[in-house]
C-alpha cells in the first residue's frame, strides 16, 4: 500500500486534490526498484553526490505503458501490458533488452532501466539505461501468438524508440527471433530497412555471430579475471548455475570448454547435479531436443530452489532476479556468486554472504558482455562494416577486464564491496555528464 496512506483507510476518503498522496516515484514502486535505488543510494553517499543529482539520477525519465489487443489462435482477443522505460537520457540513446514474461512491470522496467544506465556507463558504452516488456508466459503461448505481440508491441513503442533513441535487445523470454520481427515491423513502418533499430538480430540480418553467447561468455571472462585477482585458475572451479538459457547456458557450456567442472544446473523445472561434473554439451543437445531440464537423465534430480545451496566454489545464478535472499542466503555454499542475471541477490542477502565472506561479483559487471557485443553490433550497423567473430570477443574482453580493474580499484580507494564500486565508478560518470549538460531549459 503506499506508504503515504493512513493504514485502512479507503479511496473514498482520499482527497484526490492533495497530490501529496501519490509520492514522487510510486508509478515504479516494485521491491526490484527498491533493490535498485537502495544500490544507487549507497555508491551516491560513498560519493558525497550533490542533492542535485540525486534528483536527477534516481529516478526514471520516461515511461510509456500500452495495452493492445492481440487476436489468438483460437480467434479470440487479449489485451497484453508492456512497458518501456527510459532511465537516462543524459549519456546518449538509451539501450536495453525487451523482455517477455509474466512478472513484467513498470517498476521491474524501472530498475532493470536504471541497472543498463549504470552498466554502460562502468563499460564506458555511449548509451544511456533502457528496458521494456510485455507481461505473457511465451510458454503458453504459440509461435504465431508470440509474433503478433512482438510487432503490435513494436508498433505501440514507435514515439519512443529509432536508433538515434532507443535501441532495444533480447532479454528473457526474446531472443534473435523476437529481434527480427521487431526489426521488420519497425522497417516496414518506415519503409526502409532500419537494421540498427535493434541488436540481437540474426545475423543474415545484420546481427553478429557473437551477440547471442556475448551475455554468458562475458561472464566466464569475468570470471577469469576474478579468478586471477584471487590466484585460482578457473579450470579448477566448481561451478553451480542457475538457469539453461541464453546466458546460463552458454556461460555452462564455456566453463565446460575450459575445464571447469559445472557440477549442477537447473531451469524453471528444477536442476541436475552431477558431482564429478555434468557434460554439458550433453545437457544443451538434451536441452534442444526437449527444451527443459525436466527427466534429463544426465544428472541427479534437485529441486529448483535446492539447486543454490549445492556445494561449489563459483555460483553462477542466471534466471531471475531475487533468488538469493535473506531467507537462503545461509545455505549457500560458495566462495563466490557472479551474477549473470540481474538482481539476483537482494541486499539484506548481500549483507549475509558479506558476513560470511563470499565474494560478489555483481550483475552491472557480470553480465555486461550482452551490451557491450550489442553496442558493437549497433556501430558494425550504422557504418555497414562487420568485424569477424575473433576480433568482437577480443574487443569484449578487454573492455570487460578494463571495466572490472576500473572496480578493483574503487573498491581499494574506497574501501567497499565491489557492487558499491562499481556503481559509484558509473554514477560518477553519469553525474559528471549531467554536470556539462547542466539543466534544460
Ligand atoms: P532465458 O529466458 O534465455 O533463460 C532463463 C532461464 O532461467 C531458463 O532456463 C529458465 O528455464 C530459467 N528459469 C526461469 N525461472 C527459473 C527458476 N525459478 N529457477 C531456475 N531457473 C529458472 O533468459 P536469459 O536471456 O538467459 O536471461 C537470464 C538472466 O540474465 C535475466 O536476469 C536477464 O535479465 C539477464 N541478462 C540477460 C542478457 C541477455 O543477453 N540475454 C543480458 C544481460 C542480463
Amino acid at each position: 500500500m503506499a506508504s503515504n496512506q493512513q493504514a485502512g483507510s479507503g479511496w473514498d476518503e482520499i482527497d484526490l486534490a492533495d497530490r501529496s498522496l501519490v509520492r514522487a516515484g510510486e508509478e515504479w514502486n516494485s521491491e526490484l526498484y527498491r533493490i535498485a535505488t537502495s544500490q544507487f543510494d549507497k555508491a551516491a553517499d560513498i560519493l558525497d553526490l550533490e542533492p542535485e543529482f540525486r534528483v536527477r539520477l534516481r529516478e526514471p525519465r520516461r515511461t510509456l505503458t500500452v495495452n493492445f489487443p492481440v487476436r489468438m489462435d483460437d480467434e479470440s482477443v487479449r489485451n497484453f501490458t508492456g512497458y518501456r522505460v527510459q532511465h537516462t537520457l543524459t549519456m546518449g540513446p538509451t539501450k536495453g533488452g525487451i523482455r517477455f514474461a509474466p512478472g513484467v512491470s513498470e517498476g521491474e522496467c524501472a530498475a532493470l532501466a536504471a541497472w543498463m544506465t549504470w552498466k554502460c556507463a562502468l563499460l564506458g558504452l555511449p548509451y544511456g539505461g533502457a528496458k521494456g516488456g510485455v507481461r505473457c508466459d511465451p510458454n503458453l503461448l504459440s509461435i504465431d501468438e508470440i509474433e503478433r505481440i512482438t510487432r503490435r508491441y513494436a508498433s505501440e513503442l514507435i514515439p519512443i524508440i529509432g536508433p538515434d533513441r532507443d535501441i532495444p535487445a533480447p532479454d528473457m523470454g526474446t531472443g534473435e527471433r523476437e529481434m527480427a520481427w521487431f526489426y521488420d515491423t519497425y522497417s516496414q513502418l518506415m519503409g526502409h530497412a532500419v537494421p540498427e533499430i535493434v541488436t540481437g538480430k540474426p545475423p543474415v540480418l545484420g546481427g553478429t555471430e557473437a551477440r547471442r553467447p556475448a551475455t554468458g561468455l562475458g561472464v566466464v571472462y569475468v570470471a577469469e579475471a576474478v579468478c586471477e585477482r584471487l590466484g585460482t585458475p578457473l579450470r579448477d572451479q566448481r561451478v553451480v548455475v542457475q538457469g539453461a538459457g541464453n546466458v546460463g547456458l552458454v556461460a555452462a557450456l564455456e566453463l565446460h570448454a575450459i575445464g571447469s567442472k559445472v557440477v549442477a544446473i537447473s531451469d524453471y523445472t528444477g536442476g541436475i547435479v552431477a558431482d564429478a561434473g555434468l557434460d554439458v554439451p550433453a545437457v544443451a543437445a538434451w536441452l534442444a531436443e526437449h527444451r527443459t531440464l525436466e527427466g534429463c537423465p544426465l544428472g541427479s534430480a534437485v529441486g529448483r530452489s535446492e539447486v543454490l545451496e549445492v556445494p561449489c566454489d563459483m555460483l553462477i545464478p542466471a534466471a531471475l532476479e531475487r533468488q538469493i535472499t535473506q531467507a537462503n542466503a545461509s545455505l549457500i555454499d560458495t566462495k563466490i556468486v557472479v551474477e549473470a542475471a540481474n538482481g539476483p541477490t537482494t541486499p539484506e542477502a548481500e549483507a549475509i554472504l558479506a558476513d560470511r565472506g563470499i565474494l560478489v561479483v555483481p550483475d552491472v559487471l557480470a553480465n555486461a558482455g550482452g551490451v557491450t557485443v550489442s553496442y558493437f553490433e549497433w556501430v558494425q550497423d550504422q557504418q555497414k562494416f562487420m568485424w569477424d567473430l575473433i576480433e568482437i570477443q577480443e574487443r569484449l574482453r578487454r573492455l570487460l577486464r578494463a571495466a572490472f580493474g576500473r572496480v578493483t580499484e574503487a573498491a581499494d580507494r574506497l574501501d567497499v564491496d565491489w557492487r558499491t564500486a562499481a556503481l559509484s565508478v558509473a554514477v560518477a560518470r553519469v553525474a559528471e555528464a549531467a554536470r556539462l549538460r547542466a539543466i534544460y531549459p
